[in-house]
């Protein structure tokens, strides 16, 4: 590839560095290797570890100004070097180019918001009940942080961790997935030109997710791990950072009810449901998984929905206006194929789509009247699939939403007032699209409640991540 961000190794202390082994980046969309990346091993994690609490040492002391200014400074780079990104996320992930340029945006908006709210970190003079003290509060960084990113995005799950880890005076270590490792070490070379010091911001590379995870949960020098992916992987990270009481930040799976309310404006909400499930071939956490419809709209919806779904372009997403790419691998491509299979064989409509086209992609797909014992229903597709459930009541409506152990967006449409304040407040999850298919964005808190995860990324809850509330008593 010809471009100069495209680097085939990992980034530790500052250098470029090979290893051992190294593994094979798959293109999705053409099924060859894009390069090879460095296979790092536990003992590199565990050198890594003591490089990033070096370089905490003293990058807690630079001014916050200066953190700011760096991070600002990489802001700037980013912008500079969209295309560039976006091409490596493209070739990686797979991703229609005009998306990743999308995501290179939303994922510099972090940048951009934590270079300014890193000033922000105020802490407090809190009144003495007694005479003969004063007590104050300090925020601080909470020391060597580890992100565990997912592919779906390349670079967003990145820069909203290490945006406000770097700003709040932390050092961190990133494991990238290995799908898209390119994007994360594009990054770096980036954070390199914008002057952040050695040892700050290190990008390992590594095939054996289980190894460093463990590794990174465990080390008692890693003050917090920072995740991005399944739950059946948070759980687990959980689970082993336990055993040092770590700080914890879980972005896990979701399962997005859609809500169409008879009273709806039809038009709107196709244009939010084709927004909300088709970005990335369905493969985000927000993605709508299950579309419940009011009996009253229903036909109409589904018409519209199907009338816009026929419309889409898939193909490789370096070509010319596609708009749905591959699937990230045959066990992706395998899933989907078996959720649709399930639901048309417990009785499910097939309005349009249905089957795998050639390599990794497959067909944009609406599937009607789909019971609410099929797969679809329950599970995650993380495809272009769209299920469509009939309800009659605002009830049952919330009681099938809520109906999972997931809670990370939910949608719905109505052009009632009350409805709208009455179901965004019964609905179980942490983020509400009211009459809107797309929620996150930097200044806004994105995350889960039940099993969807812990904490909150973006806006200033997404800063607190990141620091430690220290009470300092002053005697007389
Ligand atoms: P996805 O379905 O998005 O691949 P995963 O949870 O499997 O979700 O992966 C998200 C990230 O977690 C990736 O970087 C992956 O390499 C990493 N990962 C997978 N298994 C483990 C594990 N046991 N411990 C730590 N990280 C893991």
């Amino acid at each position: 590839m010809n471009n100069d961000l495209f680097i085939q190794k990992a980034y530790i202390n500052g250098k470029f560095v090979t290893g051992k082994n190294s593994f094979d980046v798959i293109n999705p969309a053409t099924q060859r290797s894009l390069g090879t990346v460095p296979d790092l091993s536990v003992s590199d994690c565990k050198k890594t570890v003591l490089v990033a609490e070096k370089a905490w040492m003293a990058w807690r002391n630079v001014p916050i100004g200066e953190r700011c200014a760096s991070v600002r400074r990489l802001f700037e780079l980013i912008n500079r070097h969209a295309g560039d990104l976006a091409e490596i996320m493209t070739k990686e992930c797979g991703k229609p180019l005009s998306e990743s340029l999308v995501e290179v945006d939303y994922a510099n908006s972090f940048m951009e918001w934590f270079a300014e709210e890193g000033k922000r970190a105020y802490g407090e003079t809190i009144p003495a009940l007694k005479a003969g003290t004063r007590l104050t509060t300090i925020k601080q960084g909470v020391g060597v942080v580890a992100a565990i990113t997912p592919w779906n995005f390349p670079l967003a799950m990145i820069t909203r961790k290490i945006a406000p880890a770097l700003v709040a005076g932390c050092t961190v270590i990133l494991k990238p997935a290995s799908q898209t490792p390119f994007s994360a070490i594009a990054l770096a070379k980036l954070a390199d030109m914008a002057g952040i010091p050695k040892g700050v911001f290190n990008v390992l590379t590594s095939k054996d997710s289980k190894g460093i995870g463990k590794e990174l949960a465990t080390n008692p020098i890693v003050r917090k791990i920072s995740f991005t992916g399944s739950t059946q992987v948070g759980s687990t990270l959980m689970a082993q950072s336990a055993t040092t009481v770590k700080r914890i930040s879980m972005e896990l799976g979701g399962n997005a009810p859609f809500i169409v309310f008879d009273d709806a404006d039809l038009e709107k909400a196709v244009q939010g449901a084709i927004a909300g499930k088709f970005r990335n071939a369905g493969q985000t956490c927000v993605a709508v998984n299950r579309f419940y419809v009011q009996e009253g709209i229903y036909k109409e919806f589904a018409k519209r929905l199907t009338q816009e779904v026929q419309k889409l372009k898939v193909g490789d997403g370096m070509k010319k206006n596609v708009q749905v790419g591959p699937l990230i691998n045959k066990a992706g491509l395998e899933k989907v194929q078996e959720h649709v299979d399930d639901a048309v064989q417990k009785g499910a409509a097939l309005a349009t789509g249905g089957k795998s086209l050639h390599g990794l992609f497959f067909q944009p797909t609406v599937l009607t009247h789909v019971p609410h014992h099929a797969l679809i229903a329950t599970e995650e597709t993380f495809g272009p699939v769209c299920a469509l459930f009939p309800f009659k009541t605002e009830e049952e409506a919330i009681r099938l939403a809520n109906d999972t152990p997931f809670g990370l967006a939910a949608y719905f449409y109505s052009n009632n007032i009350f409805r709208c304040q009455r179901v965004a407040e019964q609905i179980e999850s942490g983020m509400v699209g009211v009459n809107a298919g797309m929620v996150s964005n930097a200044s806004a808190p994105f995350g889960g409640v039940k099993q969807s995860g812990i904490g909150r990324e973006g806006s200033t809850y997404g800063l607190e991540e990141y620091l430690e509330v220290k009470y300092i008593c002053y005697g007389e």
